[in-house]
């Protein structure tokens, strides 16, 4: 028999099971679960992490949409409750709505999760931030650089800056290809968000900093004066008080919301 038993990893799904039980370890501690917490858990598959999050005593659920693997669960993890595995797609699940939390609790989203569907994935999660304590997601170790970057990086874009707006985020360790099998083709890592109480600037317009981000980061290696041409020009860059010479990269999220403060009000 395989490490997967009798399953066949389906690469749809980016089945990539944890095999390295020192990593397992690793990312347990990092979670540091306790018996009081509410805890989702996105891709458990054959239940490398979910064992060891069920034996901390947490009340756990999981969401999972490989049919065949969500049906095994309660014997590949037997203290898992059959009633706190929910079946489907994480990407059209609410998850602070799948798990009963306490008045004021907020929840704990884990996983080791499908790199095939990273970006919308975190987007997804990002929507529901009001609700969530913290974060813990392995990754590909690319991703991670660009979530958890600063200005001035070549990772740095938007995906950093729709992540850090939400929340704080932090990279814990690299996790190399031989820690899974299948053995992905990329490095991974494993990072921590953690929500802002609230955003870290003042954006009235949260679809239109998105606007101008992709806008300047849509060519990056050109300066703001023209990669922003379509949304502004020159004089309504310096009047959010940001040099157009620049390039994306050199922006902070504080320009940025700067710079759709100048667009919204010339939208008026
Ligand atoms: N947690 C396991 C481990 O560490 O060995 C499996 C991790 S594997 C990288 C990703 C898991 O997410 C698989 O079990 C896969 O079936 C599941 N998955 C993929 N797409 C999903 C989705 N849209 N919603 C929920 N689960 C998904």
């Amino acid at each position: 028999m395989s490490a997967h038993g009798n399953h066949k990893p389906r690469k749809r799904f980016g089945q990539n099971f944890l095999v390295d039980g020192s990593i397992i370890e690793r990312i347990i501690d990092a979670i540091n679960p306790a018996p009081d917490d509410a805890m989702v858990e996105i891709g458990p598959g054959q239940g490398a992490l979910t064992r060891h999050l069920v034996a901390s005593g947490v009340d756990l659920h999981v969401i999972e949409i490989d049919r065949d693997l969500a049906a095994a669960l309660p014997t590949t993890v037997p203290g898992l409750k059959p009633e706190n595995i929910h079946v489907g797609d994480a990407l059209k699940m609410d998850p602070t709505s799948v798990v009963p939390t306490r008045a004021g609790q907020k929840l704990r989203v884990v996983g080791n999760l499908p790199y095939n569907i990273s970006t919308p994935l975190l987007a997804h999660l990002l929507d529901f931030t009001g609700g969530i304590q913290d974060m813990h997601f392995m990754l590909q170790k690319e991703v991670v650089d660009r979530i958890t970057t600063a200005p001035g990086s070549k990772a740095y874009g938007r995906l950093t800056l729709l992540c850090q707006y939400y929340c704080a985020a932090i990279p814990l360790f690299p996790v190399p290809p031989e820690a899974f099998s299948p053995a992905p083709r990329v490095d991974s890592a494993f990072f921590r968000l953690t929500p802002h109480p609230a955003p870290p600037v003042e954006v009235q317009d949260h679809a239109l900093f998105q606007q101008v981000v992709a806008q300047a980061f849509s060519k990056r290696r050109k300066t703001l004066r023209n990669s922003l041409a379509p949304m502004m020009n020159a004089e309504m860059i310096a009047e959010a008080g940001i040099d157009a010479s620049l390039r994306a990269e050199a922006l902070s999220m504080e320009d940025y919301a700067a710079l759709t403060a100048v667009v919204a009000h010339y939208q008026q």
